[in-house]
C-alpha cells in the first residue's frame, strides 16, 4: 500500500481501498444490473472527475445528462447547502416554502401551466401515463380501461414493469413480464406509421425528440411538427419524454423547441435534479392537470424543499439563455470535429447541440472497447449499443477541452 495520494484525502478511520479493491468488493456485493468502466470515481468539479489514485478523467458521459451544468456546479451546490440548513422534507401533507417558486419558475421555462413533482425518471413517465388514461377517460369520453398510448420503436423511457412492458430492447424486457396491456409500438421517424395507430381510443403519444439510449436518434425535420398536428387533430395528447434531450442540451431549452412545438404533456428529470438530488417532473396546462385530484397520485418525496431548492436553483441558471447558447455554439464544434473523422474511425454521426451518437468504425472494436481505450486517454464515455457511443459532456465544458476530447477521440480510433 504505496499511495500518497490517496492518504491525503483519507476519510475517517476506515483504510482507503484501491479502486481495484473496490471493484472486487463490489462484484461480491452489489447487484450486477450494469456493467461499469472500471474506473472508481471519489471526486469531481465541473467537466473533471477523479479516481480513488487520483487520476484525472474529463466526463464526456456527465450522468447521462443529469449532470448538464458539470460536477458541483457552485449555484447549485450553495442552493443544496442553504436549504439543507433549513427544511428537507415535509411531505406533501404538508406545504412547503419551496414548491410554489419552483412549479412558477418550471412552468414560465417550460411554456407550460402546471407542474407534478416526482423524483426519477421513470416516475415521470409512469405519472404521465397516469394522467394521459385519467384525461382520455374524463376529457376524451374513452371507454373504461380501453385507453391507448402509441409509442415508438427503440424507446427509452426507463425501467419499471410497465415500462419494460413497451420497450423493443429484449435485454431490458425478457424475463419481467406479464406486462401491462394497452400501448401500440410504431416505428420511429415514422407518420405514416403513427396515423395508423392513432385512433378513437388513443389517449397520448408518448415519443422522445431524440432518442438517447437508441444511439442520439434525431428525426426528420418536420416529424415532431407532424406528431404535434397528429396529435391534435385525432384528439389524443402528445406527451414528450426529455428527460435526456431537455433542459439545455440540444442548444435549446427543450428538443421540441427545434421545430417550435409545444407537447400536450412534458416529462422532465436528470439535469432538473443538478446532478445533486433526483427530481423529476410532468409539466403540463391545466386542462390536463386539471384531472388529477388529491388522493389519485403521489410521492412521499416528490416535491421535497430540497429537490424545489435545487430544481428552482436549475431553472435560474437556464433562465437566461446561457447554457442554451453555449451548448449550440460548442455542438457545431463537436459536429464539425465528428465530421472531421469519418472514414478515420467514425462510420457516422449524429449531433444536436452538445449531444452526439458516434458510430465507430465496427473494426475498431465494440462501444465498449472504444469506451475502455478513451478511458486510459482520461477520457470517461458510454456505449448506447454495438458500436455507438454517445458524447455527453456538461454544458460547461470549454472549447479547448471539447478539442482535445475530440483530439483523443482520434488518437484512439487512428
Ligand atoms: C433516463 C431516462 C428515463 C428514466 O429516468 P430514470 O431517472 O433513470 O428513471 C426516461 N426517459 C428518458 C428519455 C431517459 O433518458
Amino acid at each position: 500500500m504505496t499511495a500518497p495520494a490517496r492518504t491525503a484525502r483519507a476519510t475517517g478511520a476506515r483504510p482507503a481501498r484501491s479502486s481495484e479493491e473496490l471493484i472486487r468488493a463490489e462484484d461480491s456485493s452489489l447487484a450486477h444490473n450494469y456493467h461499469p468502466l472500471p474506473v472508481v470515481v471519489s471526486r469531481a468539479e465541473g467537466v473533471w472527475v477523479w479516481d480513488v489514485e487520483g487520476r484525472r478523467y474529463l466526463d464526456m458521459l456527465a450522468g447521462y445528462s443529469a449532470l448538464n451544468f458539470g460536477h458541483r456546479h457552485p449555484a447549485l451546490v450553495e442552493a443544496a447547502h442553504r436549504q439543507l440548513d433549513q427544511l428537507t422534507l415535509t411531505s406533501r401533507a404538508f406545504h412547503n416554502d419551496r414548491l410554489a417558486g419552483f412549479a412558477e419558475g418550471l412552468a414560465r421555462l417550460t411554456g407550460l401551466e402546471m407542474v407534478l413533482p416526482m423524483n426519477t425518471g421513470a416516475e415521470a413517465v409512469e405519472s404521465g401515463i397516469k394522467l394521459a388514461r385519467k384525461w382520455a377517460y374524463e376529457v376524451k369520453g374513452v371507454a373504461p380501461d380501453q385507453a391507448t398510448i402509441v409509442v415508438a420503436d427503440g424507446n427509452f423511457h426507463g425501467r419499471t414493469t410497465t415500462i419494460v412492458g413497451f420497450s423493443s430492447d429484449p435485454v431490458a424486457r425478457e424475463g419481467f413480464g406479464p406486462f401491462a396491456p394497452g400501448f401500440r409500438v410504431v416505428p420511429y421517424n415514422d407518420l405514416a406509421a403513427l396515423e395508423a395507430a392513432v385512433d378513437e381510443t388513443t389517449a397520448a403519444v408518448l415519443i422522445e425528440p431524440i432518442q438517447g439510449e437508441a444511439g442520439v436518434l434525431i428525426p426528420d425535420d418536420g416529424y415532431l411538427r407532424g406528431v404535434r398536428d397528429l396529435t391534435r387533430r385525432a384528439g389524443a395528447l402528445f406527451i414528450a419524454d426529455e428527460i435526456q434531450s431537455g433542459l439545455g442540451r440540444t442548444g435549446t431549452t427543450l428538443a421540441v423547441d427545434h421545430e417550435s412545438v409545444r407537447p400536450d404533456v412534458l416529462l422532465l428529470g436528470k439535469a432538473l435534479g443538478g446532478g445533486i438530488v433526483p427530481v423529476s417532473a410532468v409539466v403540463a396546462d391545466r386542462a390536463v392537470m386539471g384531472v388529477l385530484r388529491p388522493g389519485e397520485h403521489g410521492s412521499t418525496f416528490g416535491g421535497n424543499p430540497l429537490a424545489a431548492a435545487v430544481g428552482s436553483a436549475v431553472v435560474d441558471l437556464l433562465s437566461t439563455g446561457e447554457f442554451q447558447s453555449r451548448a449550440a455554439e460548442l455542438g457545431q464544434v463537436l459536429d464539425a470535429g465528428l465530421s472531421a473523422l469519418h472514414g478515420r474511425g467514425v462510420a457516422g454521426h449524429r449531433c444536436r447541440g452538445l449531444w452526439a451518437g458516434v458510430d465507430v468504425d465496427p473494426a475498431l472494436g465494440t462501444g465498449r472497447e472504444i469506451g475502455e481505450r478513451l478511458m486510459r486517454e482520461g477520457i470517461l464515455v458510454k456505449d448506447t449499443h454495438g458500436s455507438t457511443i454517445r458524447l455527453a459532456p456538461p454544458l460547461t465544458i470549454t472549447r479547448e477541452e471539447l478539442e482535445a476530447s475530440l483530439a483523443s477521440l482520434e488518437k484512439v480510433l487512428g
